[in-house]
């Protein structure tokens, strides 16, 4: 009979049901066991309820039915995050998950956009030019157009949904197709002369022999960090928010079908809408402020009764400067860390078990796993958190909050050459790179560049190649193509109580 290679998950929350449930559904069986081993005893981080679009893909590759999903996990439908007060008070502006207008002759249309500005004609503000952003602003939501030219097609959506209640789902959905799981505490790991690991001992005193040891358990990463000894890049220098106080609510009459991300003087405030409450939290630096005046910030700005107290949580932003060594690989808040802002964290988790599947070591060569997969895992693994980073660092570094010492001090810290370099092609030119790999995309840029208040200088000079009347003529069809389909849609309440009812998705559409 064919070897079979054991891989032991060590950890049950997102990370770890997300890894178990994309193995179960990939691996061939006969060729890959799978074991998770989970601690009811130390239990799980128990946030994490915004996402983005890719968990869409994700839950379709394991063939979740949508609505189903929704109503276990009490979800609701996100098209962006709003960001209140960011650039400085007051201000207000959306990332939305879709594009701004479309190109022209060639030209992104933030180009047209400049030009037309600088032509003297009547535009209207870079946001309004999004289908996202404008269905946000009017709580409303359905599913994106199959016409893929109509601007109705020109965004995709994510979920809000309840982190304990979708760790629940996988950990049944895995453990119907072939998952085995211990319930145990992890006390020791054995490692062989080469120093791969070759088993663990439970509490119990039970040994779990493995080939590949997938390390899912959380902040304390115990097999890559406390056992290999990774060490931990600490990026606190440009993201200082290092705790968090989360707490539900009631659910509030606002039902919207984003996320709101609302600055504050010592860090930032989500509001999160589930079907059932109102998730909340208040990430902030302990340099800058206290832990109980956050809290009481916090508690005065929810939109009902709390549901329970608040819980606070550390963190310390960065990520191990390895992901894969020898025959372990660390997956979630294991591998790093960065902040909740824009919901990165499952999609990091997503990404490193699709590129674990591609890089999955062949079960004939059991522990002695060959170092190139994982050299190209970390490659991988360096751009994603590299590109996120920069991604976060904009946020605090391009604010206006003048005379408040958290966001004075996030203006004056040297930010990496990377972000530099796409800040100053902004400004210059109005161009915004695109990446191959990782996140975020065009668009996402020009959203924050934008939203924080940075307009660029001049424009690509091919967008000259189109009329002065038609870029007017093409702006005022497509403001108005945006502001009349947003209209007819319906409200996010209605669409997410029908979806999960059962009411066919087009049926939610049409009425
Ligand atoms: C304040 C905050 C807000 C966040 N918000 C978001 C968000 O909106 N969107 C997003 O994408 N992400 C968010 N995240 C990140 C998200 O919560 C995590 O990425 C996600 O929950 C995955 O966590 P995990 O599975 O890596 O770790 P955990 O949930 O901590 O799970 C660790 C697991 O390891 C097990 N374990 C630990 N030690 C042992 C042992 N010795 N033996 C056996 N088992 C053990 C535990 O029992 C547990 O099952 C947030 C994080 C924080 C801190």
């Amino acid at each position: 009979m064919a070897q079979a290679l054991n891989i032991v998950i060590v950890g049950g929350g997102s990370a770890g049901w997300m890894s178990a449930a994309a193995f179960a559904r990939a691996l061939p069986s006969g060729r890959y066991r799978i074991t998770l081993i989970e601690s009811d005893e130390i239990g799980t981080v128990g946030v994490g309820e915004a996402t983005l679009p890719h968990i869409k893909t994700f839950n379709d590759q394991l063939g979740i039915d949508e609505a189903q999903f929704m109503r276990e996990t009490r979800a609701t439908f996100k098209l962006g995050i709003e960001f209140r007060d960011w650039g400085e008070p007051g201000d207000r502006y959306i990332h939305p998950f879709g594009v701004f207008g479309e190109p022209w002759g060639g030209v992104d249309f933030q180009h047209h956009w400049l030009r037309a500005r600088q032509l003297g004609q009547q535009v209207a503000p870079f946001q309004e030019y999004s289908y996202a952003i404008a269905a946000c602003r009017r709580n409303a939501f359905e599913f994106p157009h199959q016409d893929r030219k109509s601007v109705r097609a020109s965004y995709a959506y994510a979920y809000h949904f309840d982190a304990g209640l979708y760790a629940d789902f996988l950990r049944r959905w895995a453990i119907g197709r072939g998952v085995r799981r211990i319930e145990g505490l992890v006390r020791d790991i054995s490692l062989s002369e080469s120093g791969a690991i070759e088993s663990l001992t439970l509490q119990s005193g039970a040994h779990i022999e493995g080939d590949l040891f997938v390390d899912c358990t959380g902040f304390r990463s115990l097999l890559l960090g406390a056992k290999l000894g990774v060490p931990w890049e600490d990026w606190s220098q440009w993201l200082p928010c290092d705790r968090a106080w989360a707490v539900p609510c009631e659910r509030g009459a606002e039902f919207t079908p984003y996320t709101r991300s609302t600055a504050q003087t010592g860090g930032w405030i989500w509001r999160i809408p589930l079907q059932h409450r109102t998730g909340n939290g208040y990430v902030f630096s302990s340099h800058f402020i206290s832990d109980e005046q956050a809290r009481d910030v916090l508690l005065g700005q929810l939109d009902g009764a709390p549901l329970g107290e608040p819980r606070l949580l550390r963190f310390k932003p960065g990520r191990r400067v390895r992901a894969w060594i020898r025959n372990c690989v660390a997956i979630g808040l294991a591998s790093g860390f960065l902040e909740p802002l824009e919901s990165t964290s499952i999609f990091l988790i997503q990404a490193a078990v699709s590129d674990l599947l591609r890089l999955m070591p062949s079960p004939e060569r059991g522990r002695a796993v060959d170092p190139r997969l994982a050299d190209e895992f970390n490659r991988l693994s360096d751009i994603q958190y590299a590109r996120v980073r920069d991604f976060l660092i904009l946020h605090y570094f391009a604010n206006r909050r003048h005379g408040e010492p958290l966001w004075d001090y996030v203006r004056s810290v040297p930010i990496p050459d990377t972000l530099t370099h796409k800040i100053s092609l902004f400004l210059g030119r109005g161009h915004v790179p695109y990446y191959k790999d990782g996140l975020f995309s065009r668009d996402s840029w020009l959203a924050v560049l934008f939203g924080q208040g940075l307009m660029p200088r001049a424009y690509d000079r091919l967008a000259d190649n189109v009329s002065a009347e038609q870029v007017e003529q093409l702006m005022r069809w497509l403001h108005q193509a945006i502001a009349s389909n947003a209209a007819a849609m319906p409200p996010h309440t209605d669409f997410v109580a029908r979806y999960c009812a059962g009411v066919r998705a087009d049926a939610a559409v049409m009425s």
